[in-house]
């Protein structure tokens, strides 16, 4: 039996040119030439897919709240016969996108009331989310700034970069900027090495970060000008946003080299997602490809309460359950830290398996990966011996 690349996740494909026969590859390596033949109508969808009636009345229901993209390199690894297909469900927006539940909000981490400038998010003490644009290269259907992003929602963004250049100058304390969007990486070069150089001009300014989509959608932005730009402003971090195995193509893979090579150390930032992701399998071969390409697994996030993504959101019980089913069994530095961004806006809360199965003054009852228990004994106070004590006296 043949098998498709695409049921092999554990291993680097190209899937290029895939449903776009004929192109060049001067066009199809161009990341202008990606966005400009982005799949972004019903008819886009229906000319290569097989769409359920699920789907086709998804699309509808997306036109009015976050616009349907999707760049040919990451369209080519959809399944075209299965609307269960985990990089389907991402990106092709289905009908129970219509349904809010009780607890869904437009605005899941209240980043609005924490924005004293427009596009800039201020919540903890040292560090700010600095909103650069409100575009991506493809639409993420669980994203949970889609109140902003895409230009179709509720809401736009109007990010007041010289108030926000301003804010940063006065505010002394802030010592690490997370460039975020939409996608920083979608803007030119110039206008990105702008946005560095002056963040760089601000003396208390030590780390800046881009977190991106990019490398993963549109490969072909990482260009070797784009990565010689961006290793003039180190230190600079970046954190890429891959879910699921089959996103790591060979094109990713060398995208993600690039920025390697260029000192840019890399984190990855998953969402867990039902039918995507939430399985043990299917996260431990992902993150053991992640180190295959130089990045270490970061954050995996228990999906944001945003509107209309109900049917991709999971248990608590199934995030813990997988990292119990990384620790111990693969490399410390292929496990992320699974988090809960507090609904209405406490931040990043760590949520873990609990290995402390007693605690007193005295000691410490824990168990290891596979169940085995152990005892660690708490510090007690070092008895002096007599004769010492005596010593010291007649000193
Ligand atoms: C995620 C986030 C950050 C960065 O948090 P780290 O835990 O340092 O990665 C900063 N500001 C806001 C508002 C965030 O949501």
């Amino acid at each position: 039996m043949q098998v498709s690349p695409l049921f092999e996740p554990e291993r680097f494909f190209s899937h290029a040119p895939g449903h776009w026969v004929g192109v060049s590859s001067d066009d199809w390596d161009d990341w202008r030439w990606q966005q400009r033949n982005r799949v972004t109508t019903l008819a886009g969808l229906e000319a290569r897919l097989n769409l359920s009636s699920a789907e086709r009345v998804g699309v509808l229901l997306a036109g009015s709240k976050l616009a349907l993209a999707v760049t040919p390199h990451y369209f080519n690894l959809i399944e075209p016969d299965n609307e269960n297909c985990p990089i389907r469900r991402q990106v092709v927006p289905r009908i129970e996108e219509g349904y809010d539940s009780p607890f869904d909000m437009a605005d899941p981490c209240g980043e609005d009331s924490s924005m004293p400038v427009p596009g800039l998010v201020h919540r903890y003490p040292d560090r700010v989310l600095f909103l650069v644009t409100d575009r991506c290269a493809s639409y993420c259907r669980y994203c949970t700034r889609s109140r902003v992003v895409s230009g179709v929602g509720e809401q736009e963004l109007h990010t007041d970069f010289e108030e926000a250049f301003r804010y940063l100058e006065k505010n002394t304390q802030i010592r690490d900027v997370l460039l975020s969007g939409g996608d920083a990486l979608l803007l030119s070069d110039s206008r990105l090495e702008a946005i560095l150089a002056r963040l760089r001009s601000i003396r208390h300014i030590e780390f800046v970060r881009i977190g991106t989509r990019v490398p993963i959608f549109l490969p072909q932005r990482v260009t070797p000008e784009l990565c010689a730009m961006l290793r003039k402003f180190h230190p600079l971090w970046m954190s890429v946003h891959v879910n699921h195995p089959r996103e790591l193509t060979i094109e990713v893979r060398d995208a993600l080299g690039r920025l390697a090579d260029s000192g840019i150390p890399l984190g990855n930032q998953s969402v867990l997602l039902a039918g995507v992701n939430d399985d043990v399998t299917t996260m431990r071969k992902l993150v053991h490809k992640l180190l295959l390409c130089r990045v270490r697994p970061y954050y995996l996030y228990q999906c944001d309460l945003i509107r209309g993504s109900s049917h991709l959101r999971t248990s608590v019980a199934k995030g813990i359950e997988i990292i119990e089913g990384l620790r111990g069994f693969t490399s410390g530095y292929a496990i992320p830290q699974y988090v809960i961004d507090a609904p209405g806006g406490g931040g990043k809360v760590p949520v873990n398996p609990s290995y402390v199965v007693y605690h007193d003054s005295e000691k410490v009852v824990i168990r290891n990966f596979e169940g085995r228990i152990f005892e660690y004994p708490e510090p007690t106070t070092v008895p002096v011996p007599n004769h010492h004590a005596a010593e010291l006296v007649a000193l």
